[in-house]
Parts: C-alpha cells; structure tokens; sequence
C-alpha cells in the first residue's frame, strides 16, 4: 500500500484513482492492518 513517496501509504477508496467502484469498506478494511503491519516491520 506504500507509494512511491516513502512512508506514504494509501488506503481505501483513493487507491483505486478514478475507478471509485473498486474498493468497498468490505475489501478496504484489510489496507490498515497491512500499512500498519508494513510500518511495523520499516522499524
Ligand atoms: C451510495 C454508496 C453506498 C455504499 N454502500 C456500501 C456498502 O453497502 N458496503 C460497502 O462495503 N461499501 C459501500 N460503499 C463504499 C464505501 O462508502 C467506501 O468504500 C468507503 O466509504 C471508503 O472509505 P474511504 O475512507 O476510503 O473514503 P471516504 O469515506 O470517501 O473518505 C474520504 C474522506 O476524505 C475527505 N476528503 C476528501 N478530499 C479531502 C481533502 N482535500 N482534504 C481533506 N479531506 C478530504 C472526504 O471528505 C472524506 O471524509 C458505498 C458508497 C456509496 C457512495
């Protein structure tokens, strides 16, 4: 879920740019635990 800016993460309906169809809070929920399991292994 990083960007190419480093440490910047996206999650939920923005990651999915123009196509807002993609992402439901039922498919969403799982980017917070896996940006904060991301942050967690950077350290
Ligand atoms: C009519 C409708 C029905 C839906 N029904 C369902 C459903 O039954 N089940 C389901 O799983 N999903 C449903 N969804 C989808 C669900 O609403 C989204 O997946 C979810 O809300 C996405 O959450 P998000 O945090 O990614 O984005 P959002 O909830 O859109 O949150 C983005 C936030 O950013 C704020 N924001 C935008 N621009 C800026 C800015 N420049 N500066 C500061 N803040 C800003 C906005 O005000 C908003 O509060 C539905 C969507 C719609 C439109």
């Amino acid at each position: 879920m990083e960007t190419n800016v480093k440490g910047i993460y996206l999650a939920g309906v923005i990651c999915g740019g123009l196509e807002t169809h993609k992402w439901f809070i039922e498919n969403s929920r799982v980017h917070a635990p896996q940006i904060i399991k991301a942050i967690v292994s950077a350290g």
